[in-house]
């Protein structure tokens, strides 16, 4: 039977988001291909981590637990990664779209003499070709690449397009152990130390999200904006020029240069839909835009679109939701 390696990304004991994501990718295909799902995940004291990749309907964890692989020294896993794959034959070795995962998964796939699927937003089959489609220029162009599923193929997924893998507790994964492969040559980075920023709010996790951009006015303005996601239940949302005026904290930032989300509610005030901003909140489930201007291209793409004055409208809004 044909095999999928996920390659399992985790920091501080636990999967990251993307991953979940990619999680998501590789249950398709697996359907499509009538493939088994295979994981690696390489880290240090990961037992529980390695038996959790079983509720995600991996059906087998080679588990690379060892001090060396406590931080992360690309040319180790490159090396693991590529004996695995010697090993196990997969037909498809995919991963997120990470930093982690853009420098590791193209020097596997040189290592292997094919070409990748690279930061593609999904990765799907049709008649024994797979289909991957890779934004370019903000993704004011996309570009869609074809490939044969006969021959070992690679993939990096891009986050924010595919819904977090959700686990289920009846399923289960038999956990081998996979010994490291490190030569002397890859010593040459070592490890020190794994910071993570403090963040004030994670926005990415909020199921409604009430954004306020430059339409707003001001800083003290900016309090109709924490109202509303208050009085709703939800976080507080920004456009870049709202954080630039520094009337909200980077945290908030939703685009490019911020975070990307895909709550179950986005209200969009005062925020006239850049390119930079839409791609980090286009997929949320249901976009509500309030906006002076009906031509605003952020109206284009809402499910509802409240023309109006914001400072009139949220305060109406939260009380009729
Ligand atoms: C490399 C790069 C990366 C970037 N990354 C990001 C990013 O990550 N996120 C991001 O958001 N931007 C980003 N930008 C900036 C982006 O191009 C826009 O400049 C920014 O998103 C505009 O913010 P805005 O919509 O709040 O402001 P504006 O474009 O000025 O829009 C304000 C809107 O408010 C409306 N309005 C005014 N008054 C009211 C009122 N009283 N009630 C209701 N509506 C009102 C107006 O009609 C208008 O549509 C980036 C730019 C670059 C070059």
């Amino acid at each position: 039977m044909a095999k999928i390696l996920i390659i399992l990304e985790n920091s501080k004991g636990k999967f990251v988001g993307l991953t979940k994501e990619c999680l998501t990718v590789v249950q398709k295909l697996a359907g499509d291909l009538n493939a088994d799902v295979e994981g690696i995940v390489l880290g240090h004291g990961i037992n529980e981590l390695a038996q959790e990749a079983g509720k995600y309907g991996v059906k087998k964890i080679y588990k690379v637990d060892d001090a060396e692989f406590s931080g992360i020294n690309i040319l180790y896993h490159t090396r693991t990664i590529e004996a695995l794959i010697k090993e196990i034959d997969p037909t498809l070795v995919i991963a997120g779209a990470s930093l982690y995962g853009q420098e590791l998964v193209p020097r596997l796939a040189a290592r292997f003499d094919k070409a990748m699927f690279a930061s593609v937003n999904n990765l799907s089959i049709d008649d024994d070709e797979y289909e991957g489609i890779h934004p370019l220029f903000e993704e004011k162009l996309f570009v869609t690449m074809e490939g044969s599923a006969e021959e070992l193929t690679f993939a990096t997924i891009l986050g924010g397009n595919n819904p977090e893998a959700e686990p289920d507790d009846n399923l289960s994964a038999e956990v081998v152990d996979f010994s490291p492969v490190i030569e002397d040559s890859d010593k040459r980075e070592s490890f020190v130390e794994e910071t993570i920023a403090k963040v004030s709010v994670d926005i990415t996790k909020a199921k409604l999200l009430v954004s306020g951009g430059r339409g707003v006015g001001s800083g003290e303005k900016f309090a109709v904006i924490r109202d509303t996601a208050k009085a709703l239940g939800g976080e507080v949302g920004a456009s870049r020029a709202a954080v630039d005026a520094g009337w909200v904290a980077y945290d908030h930032e939703i685009g490019q240069t911020g975070k990307t989300v895909t709550p179950d509610f986005y209200i969009a005030a005062g925020i006239s839909g850049a390119i930079q901003h839409l791609v980090g909140m286009r997929n949320s489930k249901t976009i509500i835009v309030v906006n002076t201007d009906e031509e605003a291209p952020i109206v284009e793409i809402a499910h509802f679109a409240i023309i109006g004055d914001l400072h009139e409208v949220l305060p109406e809004l939260a009380k009729q939701l």
